[in-house]
């Protein structure tokens, strides 16, 4: 469905901020801005990757979405902005999600000792892929 002429720029930012968030939630593979940007091309082939990227970030800064920030590597979004854990392979770069159970105490605790209002905590274990072990 392409936009009728004259339609307000802010109907046509939420459309396309609706189909990233919608392209990101269909997936649990944590893309990259440009991983995104190749989904989105699909049903948008006129956006930006600029676009796509301004995007992610404000719905990362409204908690729609997570970021994902990892040294050393490309930044990648999370459609569940729920609390929860990641695995990364230190050699391809995938990162899953851990089915663990949130580790109880610990915001209050890092309070605690920190006077800091927490809001929120991560958690990331890094190690070897099963396909990466098998090249080994
Ligand atoms: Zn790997
Ligand atoms: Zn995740």
């Amino acid at each position: 469905m392409l936009l009728a002429p004259g339609s307000t720029p802010r109907i046509r930012i939420t459309r396309q901020r609706q189909i990233i968030l919608d392209e990101l939630c269909s997936v649990t593979s944590h893309p990259t801005a440009d991983d995104l940007y190749q989904m989105v091309r699909r049903k948008l082939p006129r956006i930006s990757l600029g676009t796509v990227y301004r995007n992610l970030e404000t719905m990362a800064e409204l908690g729609m979405i997570q970021k994902l920030e990892v040294g050393g590597t490309q930044k990648r979004f999370d459609g569940n902005a729920a609390t929860h854990y990641h695995v990364r392979c230190q050699r391809c770069g995938r990162v899953d999600d851990l089915d663990l159970g949130l580790i109880a105490g610990v915001e209050k605790e890092a309070a605690a000792k920190t006077r800091f209002a927490i809001l929120r905590h991560r958690l990331e274990f890094t190690g070897l892929c099963p396909e990466c072990q098998k090249k080994l």
